[in-house]
Parts: C-alpha cells; sequence; structure tokens
C-alpha cells in the first residue's frame, strides 16, 4: 500500500492534486471521495484496460490506497436528483408554470443560459446536480465530526470545478464540494502514487451512503437523466416497461433526440441535447414557435459526460464503447429505479426531513458571476 503522502514528491501538476496531497497527510482531516458515473467507464484505457469498460472497483480501491477516508459513488446523488426532479416536473405539469423544464445537471449549460438566456433560468430545474446533493448529504451527515471534513469529487469535467465555486453552494463560505478533480487528474495521482492500477483488486464503494440504482449510473451519457426520470414517473414498474423506456428515443449519440411518453394520461413531449450548439438551435426553435417541448435535458458535451472535456480524449467510437459501459452496469444493477435506492427512503424519513430545499434545490436566480 502506498503512504498517505505523495511518494514521488512530483505533485505539481494541477493546484487541486497538489493541495489534495497536502489534505490527504493531515491526521486531523477526514477526505471523503465521490467518483462521477462516467469517470468508471473514461478511465481504463489509459491505464491498461479496453475503452469503455467499468473500472469502477479498481477506482474505488485505487483511491482508498492514496489515502482517501471514505468512497462513495456520485450515482447515489444522481438517484436524489431523479426524485426531485421527477416531482418538480410533476408539479410543473400540473400548472403549467416554467415549462418547459430544463435540466440542471450540466454546470456548463447553467451558465451558458445564465450569460445567453436568463428569461430561461426560471425553467432551468432548481435541483443540486448528483455532485452537490451528495456533498451535501455528506457533509450534513459528518456536521459534528471531531475531524475537519473534506469532500472531493471526482468529475469527467472541468466546469465542475466552477460549479463547485459559485456562492450558492456554499454554506458559511465553506463550499459542500471542497476539491473537483478531474478523471485525467485521477490517473496522474494513480501514476504519483505509482499504483499499477490494472493490478488493483476491484473493491466496493463504503456505506451507508454506498447503494446506487442503475438510473443513477447512466446520468453520464446523453438522455440517461431523462431516462431515469421516465422511469421514476412511469406507473409500470415492469421490467418489459423498463425495456421499452430504453427504445422511447432516450439512448443514442445523436446530438438532438425526441421522444414522447404519457404521463397521467397527457402526451409529454421530451428534447434530449447535447453539444452547447445544438441547445442554441434547439432554444432558438422553441422560441420561434417551431418546437413545443415540456421535458429538456442539456449536456453541454456532445455525447454527455462520457465525452468530457476532464476525461481522456476519445473519438466517437470510443464515446460509443464508455456509454455502453454504463448501459451495461445499469443492466447488471439489482436496482433498476432511484426510488427502490434504500438509502433514499432511509434518508428522506431521517436525516433530510425538513432539509430538502436547504440540501437538494438552489436558486439560480441569486446567482453571481464567478
Ligand atoms: Fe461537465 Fe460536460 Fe457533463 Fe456538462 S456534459 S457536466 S460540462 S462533463
Amino acid at each position: 500500500q502506498c503512504s498517505v503522502v505523495c511518494p514521488t514528491g512530483a505533485i505539481v501538476v494541477r493546484n487541486d492534486t497538489a493541495k489534495l496531497w497536502k489534505e490527504l497527510s493531515d491526521k486531523n482531516t477526514k477526505v471523503i471521495v465521490q467518483i462521477a458515473p462516467a469517470v468508471r467507464v473514461g478511465i481504463g484505457k489509459e491505464l491498461g484496460f479496453s475503452e469503455g469498460q467499468n473500472v469502477m472497483g479498481r477506482i474505488v480501491a485505487a483511491l482508498r490506497r492514496i489515502g482517501f477516508d471514505e468512497v462513495f459513488d456520485t450515482s447515489t446523488g444522481a438517484d436524489f436528483t431523479v426524485l426531485e426532479e421527477a416531482e418538480e416536473f410533476s408539479k410543473r405539469l400540473l400548472t403549467g408554470d416554467n415549462l418547459p423544464l430544463f435540466t440542471s445537471c450540466c454546470p456548463a449549460w447553467v451558465r451558458y443560459a445564465e450569460l445567453n438566456y436568463p428569461q430561461l433560468i426560471k425553467n432551468i430545474s432548481t435541483c443540486r446536480s448528483p455532485m452537490q446533493m451528495l456533498a451535501s448529504i455528506l457533509k450534513e451527515h459528518h456536521r459534528n465530526d471531531e475531524k475537519r471534513v473534506v469532500v472531493v469529487a471526482v468529475m469527467p469535467c472541468t466546469a465542475k470545478k466552477q460549479e463547485a465555486a459559485r456562492d450558492e453552494f456554499k454554506e458559511d463560505g465553506v463550499p459542500y464540494v471542497d476539491y473537483v478533480i478531474t478523471t485525467q487528474e485521477l490517473i496522474h495521482l494513480i501514476k504519483e502514487a505509482n499504483l499499477i492500477f490494472s493490478e488493483i483488486e476491484p473493491e466496493a464503494v463504503d456505506m451507508p451512503f454506498g447503494t446506487t440504482s442503475g438510473s443513477g449510473v447512466i446520468f453520464g451519457v446523453t438522455g440517461g437523466v431523462t431516462e431515469a426520470v421516465i422511469r421514476r414517473l412511469s406507473d409500470d414498474k415492469s421490467s418489459f416497461a423498463l425495456r421499452a423506456i430504453a427504445f422511447t428515443g432516450v439512448r443514442g449519440m445523436q446530438g438532438v433526440k425526441e421522444a414522447r411518453i404519457d404521463c397521467n394520461g397527457r402526451e409529454v413531449k421530451i428534447a434530449i441535447v447535447s453539444g452547447l450548439k445544438n441547445a442554441d438551435d434547439l432554444i432558438r426553435s422553441i422560441q420561434q414557435g417551431e418546437k413545443q417541448y415540456d421535458f429538456v435535458e442539456v449536456m453541454s458535451c456532445p455525447g454527455g459526460c462520457i465525452g468530457g472535456a476532464g476525461q481522456p480524449v476519445t473519438n466517437r467510437d470510443g464515446k460509443y464503447n464508455r456509454g455502453a459501459g454504463l448501459y451495461n452496469a445499469d443492466r447488471m444493477s439489482n436496482i433498476k429505479r432511484s426510488e427502490e435506492n434504500p438509502i433514499i427512503k432511509e434518508l428522506y424519513d431521517g436525516m433530510l426531513k425538513g432539509k430538502v430545499h436547504k440540501l437538494l434545490h438552489v436558486n439560480y436566480r441569486k446567482s453571481e458571476m464567478y
């Protein structure tokens, strides 16, 4: 096992990794890490595996050897996002207010809308991103710890660093997510720690926040958020219905997809876009009255987070393989729907009572430039 401090001393690549080694070596600090869905299928090729291979268990084990005290899966946060977003969407469908509902998981999209379409901010979901939801829950859980608690997020994304720095995601000036490192930075950490990734035995994430659903895992690919929300909204919980949802048009690497579903007898029109140019074109067509939707998923990176700027560069086939890796993980998951994740009920009945808005939602209208 490697030591909790950088064994090589060659720590200067990004400030975040340098600061992180310092946190990891501080005995009075508990360092908790969460891993985004897309990272598990984006990191392997650089470390001796095939493109798109799911190496989550090895990432977990590597992070423990590097010195992280607790390791979690951002997919758990995504399960909370699914429940909150599905409820928010249902309410908006009833009132007709602020439709279409635009998703809020992608900070680059949120920022793009703030700068270019401020009139659409009211349409963006108030749900925090999965990273922020899980971080808020973790900080709340450890509120009375004797040690200082630091939350780190391994993300496929450089925009998540800016999201973590936003004032809305701080409590008394302290961010819920203290550090964001990208997949590329994690590769660097693993190499600095002299770990031979391919020889590490896979391990499971920690409890009590270690249960996830397949719905949470597919957040990493374009259409995944929508598919997860449809699973939640669907009255038919059979496995046949689950398979049918996958064929509504939500899957595939196209930059613009459309789906129509029935929700309580009403036809719901959905658009899924990845790539900001596609989002721009779609918004214009909505504004010009050419298109009408109830729900719009926007991911800034083509293909979704699997193609994020913090991931090793890949091509279209590589993205396809990464997406397939996440869908395989969903297929192998024995919990398919977010609402079936046992930690969800436990936390809504416990820690989250009276704190759902504080810990799981955000008001972007107050946002300032960062
Ligand atoms: Fe980050 Fe890209 Fe995912 Fe948006 S789509 S959250 S910018 S990786």
